[in-house]
């Protein structure tokens, strides 16, 4: 069996599910130890993660992935048993097939082959970081172990990052910047009453109706030309008590924007708050700051993907910053220059999620090539 297959089986048929690791990092940790990494555990919390490193001197080049999955959702209307690896018309199915075993997997057979082939004089250095908490809060997580990382004066130069990012085929789409997030809760304050006597209430509902239609109408240009307009989306908007004849004390509304790295966020909460004083509401508002928005513009690291991916398949990615935040965000600040190149995502999170057979060790070239050319 192709040995980046046996190892995503393997993977799968523990039930990581965010933030449980389920020993997924102590089977890499052996692997790699086997072939001279040094292995360094650091749980915080909860999360159990994973650094280890290979090499004494030059460039550091890194894996970035995690090995918590999310869950399943209702068992019965998956084909089979989402944590027993099952095979069919070749494709590989099971929770976290795409996201991001199979990559995981591909970063230690593609090692390992490297190593074998190369062994000890490299020019450079390995790191394989991997986290159980990348599908959830992310607080215990990469960003733990870069700020230990950066304590040490460990500076990494290169990241690649195996989140699903391809479309239809390996290859095709590869990432080289991420949106940022960030959103809030808004209370606006009314006072309650009966509906009847509305001159002794104050509705949020009517109150808050032009600030709402403003509010959701703002969006800030993207000046990188590297990513989407950043836009506001109201995801909740909630009032009343359920009786028809009360009128509600309050009105909850939350907004999240995906921003683009021309965009600050102080704009964007200085443009909602502006509005809610313009129309001169009483509120109370809670901002949530997710991750921040990366672009990379270096190119070492982005030409060698692009070079591999060419070699290996024949096919000249497209570049894009799309989809929802990664943990690249917190590689980026660093100063490293991060790449994000991964399986088809078009099952990931869903029932039947699944990976072709072929494509995992077709991963595990890709990924190989690009340490050659890095780092020989
Ligand atoms: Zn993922």
């Amino acid at each position: 069996m192709d040995p980046t297959l046996k190892l995503t089986k393997e993977l799968i048929s523990r039930q990581s599910i965010t933030p449980s690791d389920e020993g997924c990092q102590e089977l890499i940790a052996n692997r790699l130890e086997a072939i001279n990494f040094k292995i360094e555990h650091m749980p915080f919390g909860d999360v159990k993660n994973l650094w280890a490193s290979y090499g004494e001197s030059g460039p550091l080049f890194v894996f970035l992935g995690h090995t918590d999955v999310v869950p399943a959702g209702p068992i019965e209307e998956w084909s089979n048993d989402p944590f027993s690896p099952s095979e069919k018309e070749g494709f590989l199915y099971g929770r976290g097939a795409a996201d991001m075993k199979g990559s995981v997997a591909a970063f230690v057979t593609s090692i390992e082959d490297f190593i074998s082939e190369n062994g000890p004089k490299i020019k450079g250095r390995i790191g394989v970081l991997l986290t159980s908490d990348e599908e959830g809060p992310a607080v215990n997580g990469v960003v733990r172990v870069v700020e230990e990382l950066n304590q040490r004066k460990e500076k990494i130069n290169w990241c690649l990052v195996g989140e699903p990012t391809a479309n239809k085929e390996i290859g095709d789409i590869i990432k080289i910047g991420r949106r940022g997030s960030i959103g809030c809760k808004i209370k606006i304050l009314g006072v309650q009453g009966h509906i009847a006597y509305p001159h002794k209430a104050k509705n949020p509902i009517h109150l808050a109706a032009e600030a709402i239609n403003d509010i959701s109408n703002l969006s800030w240009k993207d000046k990188t030309g590297k990513f989407q307009d950043s836009v506001l989306q109201i995801s909740n908007l909630n009032s009343g008590t359920g009786a028809s004849n009360v009128i509600p004390g309050n009105l909850i509304l939350d907004i999240n924007v995906r921003y683009s790295p021309s965009t600050t966020t102080e704009e964007i909460r200085n443009s909602v708050e502006n509005i809610l004083d313009k129309h001169d509401l009483s509120y109370e508002i809670k901002w949530d700051q997710g991750g921040s928005p990366f672009l990379n513009t270096k190119t070492v690291l982005l030409d060698s993907v692009r070079t591999s991916i060419k070699s290996v398949t024949g096919i000249s990615p497209e570049q894009t910053t799309d989809g929802g935040t990664s943990d690249g965000r917190f590689i980026a600040p660093t100063g490293a220059e991060v790449v994000e190149l991964g399986p088809v995502n078009e099952s990931i999170h869903k029932i039947d999620e699944r990976i072709k057979a072929e494509d995992l060790s077709l991963l595990s070239k890709i990924y190989k090539a690009i340490l050659k050319r890095l780092l020989t």
